[in-house]
C-alpha cells in the first residue's frame, strides 16, 4: 500500500484487568488480533467470553499469539467456531503447547456444559459449551509456527517478528511493522514479560524499539521477594518433618516445570529430603516433555544438565498420576508428600478435589506460588478466607496458607523498568495493559517519573489511532 493505510488499535481485553488479552489492530480495511485470550476470574468478566464476538470476522485476516497461556489464547476456538479460518502466528514452542492446552480447555468447557445439564442449573437448556474439542482441533490446523527473529507478512503490508521474553516456553513479544503516512512504524506488544536469571529458560531479549508499546503490568506495583527458594526449602523441610502434605496449585505450563526443577536442584544439593512429589496434572506432564524438547530455549544450566541422562525437570520421587483413579487415590495417602496440581488459581482442574480433601486438615499447607486473579478461589485463600466453596460444598479452611510470589513468571516493577531501559529511544506512547488498576497506575506513574515517557492506561474497548 503506497504511503500506508491508517492504523488503529482497540483494547478488547487485558484493559483494566489481567485476563482476556485481545488487541485489535486495524490497517485500512484489514484487521488482525494480537492475542486471543479468555477472560477469567470475576463472573462479570467471564460473561464477556459468552457475549457476541466483538470483532467483524469478515475483516479479520490473522491472529498472533504471544504465548500459550489460556488468558492469551483460549478464545481462539470461539472465533474459529464463529467462522474465522485465517492463519494464526505463534512461535514453535507456543504452537506445541497449544496442541495440549486448547483441546484441554475445550474438554473442560464440554464437561461444564454436561454437568450443568445433568444438574439442571443452567438457564439455557440444553447448556452449550463455549466451544468444543472439535473447534480446538480446527484452531490448531490454523497455526503457523514462526521462529523468534523471523519476519513474516501477517496481512497486506504488515510484518511480524517475535522476540524472546522468558515467561514460559515459546513466549515472545510481538512487533508489527507497517507504513503509515509514508513512514515505517512499529507497534510492540510486550506479551507477558518474564525475568532474568531464571530456571530452565533463556533471559528476555532486549526490546529494541517501537513507536507504540503495549506493556504488561501484572506486577507493576510490586517487587518480588528474593528469598522464595529459601521459603520453599523451609516449607518442604517442615512438611517432611511433620509428615504433612504440601498442596501446590500450579499452572500446568511454566509453574509446574519451575517447581520440579527447583525441587530437584534442592534434592541434588542435599538441602531437602526427597519426599514423594505427586504431579497430578496430565497436561503438566505433557508440557514438561515439550519443555525438554525445545532445547533452543534452554539456558546454560539447563543445557548442561540436559546433556546428562536424567531430565532435570523431575524430582527424585516423582509420582505421575495419569488416570482420575490414580488422582483420587492420593486422598488416601498420608504425609509427607507434595501434590502439584492444576489449575494455578484453583479455578478448576484436579487440584479442586485435593483442596476439598486437604483444606479442612491442619496438617496441610497450601502454597500459592503464582498470581491469583480477583474473583478466583486462589485469591480468596490468599486473602484469608475461613471457608471456600469447592465442588458444590462449603469447605472449612484449617490448612496453613502460604503465598510465595518469587516463583512468578512475570517481571516485577524493577524488572519491567530494566527491560524498558533497553529501548533505543522512548516509544511515542506506552499503553499499560494486563494489570489490575493499582498495578497499572503505579507502573504508569513510575515510568512517567523516571523515564519521562508518555504513558496511557487504556480502558476496555477503547480505540486509539496510531498516527
Ligand atoms: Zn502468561
Amino acid at each position: 500500500m503506497a504511503g500506508g493505510a491508517t492504523a488503529s488499535l482497540q483494547f478488547l481485553g487485558a484493559a483494566g484487568g489481567v485476563t482476556g488479552s485481545k488487541f485489535l489492530f486495524s490497517y485500512g480495511d484489514d484487521q488482525l488480533l494480537i492475542d486471543c485470550g479468555l477472560f477469567q476470574g470475576l463472573k462479570e468478566l467471564r460473561q464477556r467470553n459468552w457475549a457476541q464476538v466483538p470483532i467483524d470476522l469478515r475483516h479479520l485476516r490473522s491472529v498472533i499469539l504471544t504465548h500459550a497461556h489460556i488468558d492469551h489464547s483460549g478464545y481462539l476456538p470461539r472465533i474459529v467456531s464463529k467462522g474465522f479460518n485465517g492463519p494464526v502466528f505463534a512461535t514453535p514452542g507456543t504452537c506445541e503447547l497449544l496442541g495440549v492446552m486448547l483441546p484441554d480447555a475445550a474438554y473442560l468447557q464440554e464437561e461444564e456444559a454436561r454437568y450443568a445439564n445433568q444438574k439442571g442449573y443452567s438457564r439455557h437448556s440444553p447448556a452449550l459449551p463455549l466451544y468444543t474439542v472439535q473447534d480446538a482441533e480446527t484452531s490448531l490446523k490454523l497455526l503457523r509456527p514462526t521462529k523468534v527473529g523471523e519476519s513474516v507478512e501477517v496481512m497486506d503490508g504488515v510484518f511480524l517478528d517475535f522476540s524472546r521474553v522468558g515467561h514460559i516456553l515459546g513466549a515472545g513479544s510481538a512487533r508489527l511493522s507497517f507504513e503509515a503516512n509514508g513512514q515505517k512504524r512499529t507497534l510492540l506488544d510486550s506479551g507477558d514479560l518474564g525475568r532474568c536469571n531464571r530456571r530452565i529458560l533463556k533471559d528476555p531479549e532486549p526490546a529494541g524499539m517501537a513507536d507504540w508499546l503495549l506493556l504488561e503490568s501484572t506486577y507493576g506495583n510490586r517487587m518480588h521477594a528474593k528469598d522464595s527458594e529459601i521459603e520453599l526449602r523451609n516449607l518442604i523441610k517442615e512438611t517432611a518433618e511433620q509428615r504433612g502434605c504440601l498442596v501446590i496449585p500450579a499452572f500446568a505450563i511454566g509453574r509446574t516445570q519451575d517447581l520440579l526443577y527447583t525441587i530437584r536442584k534442592m534434592e541434588d544439593e542435599g538441602e531437602i529430603p526427597a519426599i514423594p512429589v505427586h504431579v497430578d496434572s496430565p497436561m503438566g506432564l505433557e508440557a514438561t516433555q515439550i519443555y525438554g524438547r525445545h532445547t533452543d530455549e534452554h539456558n546454560f544450566e539447563m543445557t548442561r544438565l540436559h546433556d546428562k541422562e536424567r531430565c532435570p525437570i523431575s524430582s527424585r520421587h516423582m509420582v505421575i498420576d495419569k488416570t482420575p483413579e490414580q488422582s483420587k487415590s492420593i486422598n488416601n495417602l498420608k504425609g509427607p508428600l507434595i501434590i502439584i496440581s492444576a489449575s494455578g488459581m484453583a479455578t478448576g482442574g484436579r487440584v479442586l478435589h485435593h483442596l476439598k480433601h486437604r483444606l479442612p486438615n491442619s496438617g496441610t499447607t497450601v502454597l500459592l506460588a503464582g498470581y491469583q486473579a480477583e474473583g478466583t478461589r486462589g485469591r480468596l485463600l490468599q486473602d484469608g478466607a475461613k471457608e471456600v466453596k469447592l465442588l458444590g460444598e462449603v469447605v472449612p479452611v484449617r490448612a496453613k496458607i502460604k503465598v510465595l510470589d518469587g516463583f512468578s513468571a512475570h517481571a516485577d516493577q524493577g524488572e519491567i523498568l530494566r527491560w524498558l531501559g533497553t529501548f533505543k529511544k522512548p516509544p511515542r506512547t506506552t499503553y499499560i495493559v494486563h494489570g489490575e488498576p493499582p498495578a497499572a497506575s503505579a507502573l504508569a506513574d513510575v515510568i512517567r517519573e523516571r523515564l519521562k515517557w508518555k504513558v496511557e492506561i487504556p480502558k476496555y474497548q477503547q480505540k486509539v489511532e496510531l498516527t
